[in-house]
């Protein structure tokens, strides 16, 4: 298990918002790689090349009017690359990365994202010849309605936002569709912790991050091949943000 971070992550000078907040990536690695032992590696950004592959010209054009957001989201965006990448070798990777991205479509963007991590990140393993389907897990408490405009034509990707109004039917409802996808190349997460019972979601419990992690492990292991990776959506609860990145990456190493 790998953990995808830079040391410019912990910038704040980007935006205003609740992703950019002061020490929330701290907080996150501090349990990461202080209790969870984790190895770290860094990401470069990505190129131009990779973020046409989701998005148009005038919408990376309106984000590059604003250096230091182009800059840290671009980097972002490496990072979600990266962990695809090492996952793609079969060892699992988790991306602590900022700006998020599940908001951003090809030609826009809202709710503190820029460029769609995941979609970039997808969509590069299969330009480069590596992947033909994949499955989206997206946990963040509001539906990603970037990931799925930005991957809306390609018809081998499925894509799940749980809509279950209590923990344990939305981890009921995640098996019940995995249940049924006998293979993908690919699983990528889209891990939102905003859906905690004490952040904005109010719905899940620590433990449940854990048993979501698990079960992407475990579905991953059935198709034979362990390819997964997740990358860092919302979650906004700071003093109990850490323990529960921590929980899903035991779950899902
Ligand atoms: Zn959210």
């Amino acid at each position: 298990m790998k953990i995808v971070f830079h040391e410019d992550f912990n910038r704040t000078d980007y935006a205003a918002d609740g992703a950019s907040v002061p020490d929330r990536m701290e907080y996150i690695i501090e349990a990461l790689v202080g209790n969870g032992g984790y190895d770290v590696v860094s990401p470069a950004p990505a190129s131009s090349g990779d973020l046409s592959l989701a998005h148009t010209r005038t919408h990376i054009a309106g984000i590059a009017e604003d250096t230091k957001l182009f800059e840290m989201a671009s980097l972002s965006a490496g990072g979600a690359i990266l962990a695809s990448g090492i996952a793609f070798k079969k060892e699992p990777a988790f991306a602590c990365i900022r700006p998020p991205g599940h908001h951003a479509s090809g030609d826009s963007s809202w709710g503190y994202c820029a460029f769609c991590n995941m979609g970039i990140a997808l969509l590069k393993l299969r330009e480069e010849g590596l992947i033909e389907s994949a499955f989206v897990l997206d946990f963040d408490a509001h539906t990603g309605d970037g990931t799925l405009d930005v991957l809306s034509e390609w018809k081998e990707v499925r894509i799940l936002n749980p809509m279950a109004g209590n923990n344990k039917d939305y981890l009921k409802e995640i098996e019940n569709y995995i249940h049924d996808i006998r293979h993908v190349d690919i699983v990528g997460v889209s891990a939102g912790f905003d859906s905690y019972k004490k952040d904005m979601g109010k719905k899940l419990t620590t433990f449940d991050f854990y048993l979501i992690g698990r079960l992407m492990k475990k579905f991953t292991k059935k198709m034979g091949h362990e390819r997964r990776f997740a990358i860092l959506e919302g979650g906004y609860y700071l003093p109990d943000l850490g323990k529960n990145v921590l929980a899903f990456c035991q779950g899902f190493e």
